[in-house]
């Protein structure tokens, strides 16, 4: 099998990079056709770790079909999510740009409530939208976190602008996190078997809640937030990975004739951690642990789909996390494996992710890449898939990963990234080195107020030779600990940080 580039196919609305497959029988040219537009799935599970996959290590954790996909493609060690926390991580994978890029929308530095308006502004050029500009079917299944509609949402009336207004063609979803109100699911622009004559009222303002009455039990238990009603929609822990599997393969299998993007972001394994009763105490390790094979066999069931519809050999799929993982008592294991921290920290244990692509034929198989990558790289990356050059803008801080993918020697790669702790505050990787304006912050959601007037206290940290994160080495490379705060201060002047060819 010998694979050739094409030069343009005449089935879809824009030019794509389409490739010829060509066999070779007894050493004559066969045949020749053009190859169909990838299929592309994204999974982007939640607080999964950088060690809690056999693939990275781990040793006491099962997860057989993830260690299959890196088998099969190509395992990531320096990949991070912009943020250490789920909802500006998730935003910035969807748009291409860091979210603290968007203050004056009322993001971007914290974590959305479920009673969040829309966080991407209406217009905005997405990961979802560039694929569909491409004629693709466009889906998101799972968790939403980014807000639903222009002031606080209604749950009982259409929540609009949402999913379908920035780029998916369907949603089936639900609002925030598995911890927090209103404990429903969404489909489209509507709350799923909600009953009128059982409202939904939700808020996250205790003095409101208390005027009205709101409880912070819902769905069987306590949750972040208030409200009351919608019993009827609730639904049940158990089965929120069932259901969402169930839909992922269900958008794959409606959609096997058309190129696909699709958006899975499975709830596994944010707290609270309640797995189904087939998966609990399958690993002796905690119903954490538990939870982490329930993820693994819904990536197994999308695999599964992918190979049954026969779609497997012509879709990309990437799989990681939109954070650190918090660490439990997991028998010693270590979900975060050697990295320092945790979710919501500036430390590489709460941003350092697992990141896997699989695409039979343009990815090697087992090749691990130790560039430096982010998850705000998936949008120049969709547009190299779908042969797209992006506008002046569009997806600021994203780098085309399509070169590194593709093993080409002369891959432009991202040398510095910024990333972002639960608090908002911001740190900057280049080459081996790592600065914290203010080691003060580092420590995110654990990290006291900052005291008035108490002087910054900066880190410089060399990942090569201290990939722990343990010798503050400020004091002794002055030069370059100057040259960092320098660039992150231009970085977030930029409008953008995205080279100019993708
Ligand atoms: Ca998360």
């Amino acid at each position: 099998m010998l694979v050739l580039p094409a030069l343009s196919d005449m089935t879809f609305p824009l030019r794509i990079p389409i490739l010829l497959a060509i066999s070779f029988v007894g050493g004559t040219v066969a045949r020749a056709q053009p190859q169909a537009p990838p299929n592309v799935v994204v999974i982007l599970c939640d607080d999964v770790g950088w060690g809690d996959l056999g693939c990275y290590g781990a040793t006491k954790t099962k997860t057989p079909n993830l260690d299959r996909l890196a088998a099969e493609g190509m395992r990531f060690t320096d990949a991070h999510a912009s943020a250490a926390v789920c909802t500006p991580t998730r935003f910035s994978l969807l748009t291409g740009g860091y979210s603290w890029r968007r203050d004056a929308v009322g993001l971007n530095k914290g974590v959305a409530n479920g009673d969040s308006p829309l966080l991407i502004p209406v217009g905005t050029t997405t990961l979802p939208g560039i694929m569909k500009k491409a004629g693709y079917r466009t889906g998101a299944v799972g968790k939403w976190h980014l807000g639903f509609g222009t002031s606080t949402p209604d749950y009982n009336q259409d929540l609009s602008p949402g999913p379908l207004e920035i780029g998916f063609d369907e949603f089936f979803g639900f609002p925030a996190t598995n911890d927090r109100m209103p404990t429903v699911y969404v489909r489209g622009h509507r709350v799923v078997g909600l009953d009128p004559t059982d409202p939904i009222r939700c808020t996250y303002d205790a003095k409101r809640a208390a005027a009205e009455g709101l409880g912070k039990w819902a769905a069987g238990r306590g949750r972040i937030g208030f409200m009351s009603g919608g019993k009827a929609a609730f639904w049940k822990d158990e089965d929120i990975a069932d259901t969402f599997t169930r839909e992922a393969v269900g958008f794959i299998e409606r959609n096997k004739e058309k190129p696909f993007f699709l958006y899975f972001a499975p709830h596994d394994v944010h707290p609270p951690t309640i797995p189904h009763p087939r998966f609990l105490g399958s690993t002796g390790l905690g119903n954490r642990a538990d939870m982490l094979s329930e993820l693994d066999w819904s990536v197994g069931e999308v695999m599964k789909a992918l190979e049954r519809l026969d779609l497997a050999k012509n879709t990309l799929v990437i799989f990681s996390s939109d954070n650190g993982a918090t660490p439990t008592n997991e028998n010693d294991h270590l979900p975060n494996g050697p990295w320092r921290g945790k979710k919501s920290q500036l430390w590489e244990g709460g941003h350092r992710e697992p990141f896997i692509a699989r695409w039979p034929g343009h990815i090697a198989a087992g090749k691990t890449s130790d560039d430096l990558v982010c998850l705000v790289d998936l949008s120049a990356t969709a547009a190299a898939v779908t042969g797209q050059k992006l506008a002046e803008g569009d997806a600021p801080d994203s780098f085309n990963l399509l070169p590194i993918l593709s093993g080409d020697p002369k891959a432009l790669k991202r040398d510095s990234l910024i990333m972002m702790s639960g608090k908002g505050d911001l740190a900057i990787r280049q080459g081996q080195w790592k600065y914290f304006p203010d080691l003060a912050l580092a420590n995110g959601w654990d990290a006291g107020p900052k005291k008035p007037n108490q002087p910054a206290n900066p880190g410089l940290f060399d990942l090569a030779t201290d990939p722990g994160e343990k010798r503050n080495v400020f004091k002794d490379r002055p030069e370059i600990a100057k040259r960092l705060a320098s660039l992150l201060a231009q970085q977030q002047t930029a409008r953008s940080t995205r080279p100019a060819t993708p």
